[in-house]
């Protein structure tokens, strides 16, 4: 089998897999015990914290650990509302967020506040000026995701960050920067964000483990409560192994950035040019959008009908982002940025690591235009 599926989830270093035996067995202690044992674990998550601070630009007490960025996310957007509740009822986000930033959404909109889901472009693009027009004095938080998980898009967060602190200073900004990470260059403090969230996953690291960044200054409250760990802001015993398998990915992931992006951008370019060749695709990812998401449709043809004729040639893809890959809807995303329910329902998303060979791209180009060839009777019967 061929895995190009890795913008849901990215095989980890082996190193990293060495790092998580090697901490389960040599430092079982719990990091709040007092006594030695607990106190080499305790020191073991401080040195990841300074490793994760140092690939963020960031100081080591702004990095809190979670179990992921569904976590990250969620304390983050309610746990800064709740916080700062008194500023306003007013949220602003994007239609096409991840469902663990959209539900929060939506569940804070149950509690009674305000959300304002702004709309993209036809590239999955939000306009800056959509922030200036729906800002308000009572807008305690923006939320806007880096890069998309299912199209790829790239956020101009520099300039919403900008637009944000402009127009009103108050306003928090949280980043969901899951898909960003490692791939593109990242500059919170440039960005002027307060609230950046990642996940170990998605950049060679394991599961079940992330961070939120936290701006020096800005309380929230927290969601999980029980416990003094993590500032407070997330109780519960810390997941010693993760956290430092965690750094070690990310520091990886850092340092190779500029070599990541390079590598597979000559690859989803060469994706783009088989897309664009065989009849009947729509291809939705361009140039300007992320190095290692191809996203296309094939109108009239069920995204799982495509996956499924790609899987029995051993080519593994998916529909959408993982999280609602099972859901039967047309997607929410694709459906924002002004496609049709049949295009929408059509998606494919091919996603990439830097390890890919010559070969293996060749025989996924094949499999696109043997997979196309053995549907096209039953689409053309279908669009006809
Ligand atoms: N945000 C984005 C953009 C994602 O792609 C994902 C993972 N699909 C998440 C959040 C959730 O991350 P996790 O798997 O760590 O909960």
């Amino acid at each position: 089998m061929f895995y190009w599926d890795h913008a849901a989830s990215t095989p980890p270093y082996e190193d990293v897999i060495r790092t998580i035996a090697e901490v389960m067995e040599q430092h079982y202690g719990n990091p709040s015990s007092m006594h030695q044992w607990g106190e080499d674990s305790s020191r073991l998550i401080k040195h990841a914290r300074e490793v994760c601070s140092r690939a963020l630009d960031v100081k080591p007490s702004e990095i809190i650990f979670t179990s992921g960025a569904t976590e990250g996310n969620n304390l983050a957007i309610k746990g800064a509302t709740l916080q700062y509740m008194n500023r306003g009822k007013h949220l602003i986000t994007t239609q096409i967020e991840h469902a663990s930033v959209y539900e929060s959404f939506q569940q804070l909109q149950q509690w009674g506040f305000e959300v304002t889901f702004l709309p993209v472009d036809s590239q999955g693009c939000v306009d800056p000026a959509s922030i200036r027009e729906a800002i308000r004095k009572d807008t305690v938080l923006v939320s806007i995701m880096h890069v998309n998980n299912e199209i790829g898009a790239i956020q101009p967060i520099e300039a919403i960050g900008d637009m944000i602190k402009r127009c009103n200073p108050r306003t928090i900004f949280h980043v969901d920067g899951v898909q960003g990470f490692g791939k593109l260059p990242v500059d919170l403090t440039k960005w002027q964000v307060d609230l950046y969230t990642l996940s170990a996953h998605k950049f060679r690291g394991p599961k079940g483990i992330g961070l939120l960044y936290v701006r020096e200054g800005l309380k929230l409250t927290p969601i999980l409560t029980g416990g003094a760990q993590e500032s407070g802001l997330r109780a519960g015993t810390e997941n010693v192994p993760l956290i430092v398998a965690l750094a070690k990915a990310m520091r990886k992931a850092s340092e190779q950035q500029e070599s990541f992006n390079s590598n597979v951008s000559t690859m989803r370019d060469q994706i783009h040019t088989t897309i664009q060749e065989i009849k009947g695709l729509k291809l939705h990812s361009h140039d300007g959008s992320a190095p290692h998401i191809v996203h296309f449709s094939y109108p009239g043809m069920k995204s799982e009908v495509l996956l499924h004729t790609l899987e029995e040639q051993g080519i593994l893809v998916s529909t959408r982002s993982a999280c609602s890959s099972k859901q039967s809807e047309p997607s929410r995303v694709l459906l924002s940025m002004g496609l049709s329910i049949e295009e929408a329902s059509s998606g494919i998303r091919i996603s990439m690591g830097d390890m890919h060979t010559e070969d293996e791209l060749r025989l996924l180009q094949q499999a696109l235009r043997i997979s196309v060839e053995q549907l096209e009777p039953l689409q053309r019967g279908r669009m006809g």
